[in-house]
């Protein structure tokens, strides 16, 4: 498989990955009242992140409370499952 191919490859098996997510919030705090700032809701009733992208690494709350953003595979490691989420079913 050349570079390009192997490239499309990737993004494909990523976007099938970060497709899994149904946005509701949960991992982001949006159902324990004390949710991260960069989360927010839009008009098709779901939650996004921001700074997408940059997110990894020290956030904070509204209440002010930082903590560390990490990928849904370890902060589910240490958080239990949620219900509506994929990832937690070990997909
Ligand atoms: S920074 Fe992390 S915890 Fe905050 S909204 Fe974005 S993904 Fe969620
Ligand atoms: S709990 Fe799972 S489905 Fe819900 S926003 Fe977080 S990653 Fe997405």
């Amino acid at each position: 498989m050349d570079d390009i191919k192997y490239s499309e490859k990737l993004k494909e098996v990523l976007d099938k990955h970060e497709g899994l997510c149904c946005h509701c919030g949960s991992c982001c705090g949006a159902t324990d009242g004390d949710y991260c700032i960069q989360l927010t809701k839009k008009s098709d009733n779901k939650y996004y992140c921001k700074i997408y992208k940059n997110r990894i690494g020290m956030q904070g709350t509204v209440s002010g409370k930082q903590f560390a953003c990490i990928p849904i595979r370890d902060f589910l490691k240490f958080n239990p499952p949620y219900p509506k989420c994929a990832y937690s079913k070990g997909i």
